[in-house]
């Protein structure tokens, strides 16, 4: 597949198409500071098998989805290492991936963002509209993925992710760089006041990432609601990079619960710090 002229990030060179034989992603062309480490948005494409990529072990038999998450790792040169992924439930928990989760493994953990210092962990976060949060410092070195949909964007995951860092890892908000992947975008996000009122409530800043549509809806822009918590925290603007694909006007390469009724398999976004050389 040639890469898609139509998703601008990709166009402009800013995020590259990467086709291999069971895998395609996006990845961004650099990352600022050049920090030891590989991220990833995997798309809905098993490469050149032509085959359908889907990454949750709720949607698919176990045996190939453990196979496709083994071959995306592959992609990013992790090839001794599973994936470290938890149970996502919209809240605002952190999963810290220290050596003991790592030898016991995160089963039955319920979070939506993964912490860790070591090298050669892969930590991912499904996603099918939801906004997924690649967090990094390079000195310390630390690397966090989250997942921010509506209602991790409300409980404000990616703030309480830059608090932990601070806590436990000594990093300050100056030193973080993001990395935001491919979500429903801001002209596609429909809710109704149900929905928009507890922003309206909590976030003095709401206007600037709700759009009202008339008659009760507005759309939000899930990019925009983080970007604005990242600044807001103390992360440079500078440092703040997103793709700006809207999974809903790109089904066709992302999956999407909305634009697919609900029936969408799931992607994922997926960093990992590679080992000192
Ligand atoms: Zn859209």
């Amino acid at each position: 597949m040639t890469p898609p002229a139509a998703i601008p990030a990709v166009r402009d060179g800013t995020f590259l198409w990467r086709e291999h034989a069971n895998v395609t992603t996006i990845e961004p062309a650099t990352l600022p500071g050049n920090p030891p480490l590989r991220c990833c948005f995997t798309t809905r494409h098993a490469g050149t098998s032509g085959r359908p990529l889907n990454l949750s072990f709720d949607l698919g038999a176990r045996p190939e989805v453990f196979a496709q998450r083994q071959q995306v790792l592959r992609t990013l040169g992790i090839e001794q290492s599973t994936l470290f992924s938890v149970r996502q439930v919209h809240g605002n928990d952190v999963c810290i991936v220290d050596a003991d989760a790592v030898q016991q493994g995160l089963a039955g953990v319920h979070a939506d963002a993964l912490v860790t210092t070591l090298p050669s962990v892969p930590l991912g976060v499904l996603v099918a509209d939801c906004l997924p949060i690649v967090l990094y410092s390079l000195e310390p070195c630390v690397l966090a993925v989250v997942h921010a949909g509506r209602m991790g964007t409300y409980h404000r995951i990616v703030q309480t992710v830059i608090q932990v860092l601070q806590a436990r890892f000594a990093v300050s908000p100056q030193q973080l760089y993001a990395v935001m992947g491919p979500s429903i975008g801001g002209g596609c996000y429909h809710l109704d006041a149900r929905a928009v009122d507890p922003f309206r409530q909590h976030f003095e800043a709401w206007k600037q990432f709700f759009t009202p549509q008339g008659k009760g809806v507005w759309t939000m822009s899930l990019t925009r609601a983080n970007d604005l918590q990242l600044r807001d925290a103390g992360v440079p603007a500078a440092h703040i990079h997103a793709t700006e694909v809207c999974t809903v006007c790109h089904n066709a390469h992302f999956h999407s619960h909305r634009a697919e009724d609900g029936e969408a398999g799931r992607g994922m976004g997926i960093a990992v710090l590679l080992p000192e050389s």
